[in-house]
């Protein structure tokens, strides 16, 4: 069975996702990435949002990609997502109900290599450029 959210073959991005965050906390060099593949990853997975939550991650991806917004000022918005009491709404969603109606993509996490830093980081991002891509052309 492919994943409902985002197509991959046998649910394989769940598993991949997981290994990805281990890597990016355990290496450097993986680890500057890191906002792009949780904000590409969970645009993917939206019953893992809200409506508010998804459309909160697809501007931080634009600004993230388009903008071009400095380190800090992601490490800044890496903090208030976790950071729920500086929030006006909630990220997570309850009920697990996909917010958005869209099963296939360009890009997946499977299309990641992991073979050295390099790779991963051009990898992530192409894959965060094709999910915002995608995600900018869905209303909701
Ligand atoms: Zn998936």
């Amino acid at each position: 069975m492919n994943c409902p959210e985002c197509g991959a073959p046998e649910i394989l991005c769940k598993p991949r996702f997981d290994e990805f965050l281990v890597l990016e906390f355990t290496d450097a060099g993986y680890g500057v990435v890191h906002h792009l593949t949780v904000a590409a990853y969970m645009l993917q997975h939206s019953s893992k949002l809200t409506r508010e939550g998804w459309l909160h991650m697809r501007g931080l991806l634009r600004e993230f990609l388009v903008e071009n917004k400095p380190p800090a000022f992601i490490r800044r918005q890496n903090r208030d997502l976790v950071d729920s009491g500086k929030r006006k709404f909630k990220i997570a969603s309850k009920d697990g109900v996909p917010i958005i109606n869209k099963s296939a993509w360009m890009k997946t996490i499977l299309d990641v290599r992991t073979g050295n830093a390099e790779v991963y980081c051009e990898d992530v991002t192409a894959w965060a450029k094709s999910v915002l891509e995608e995600a900018e052309l869905i209303a909701i």
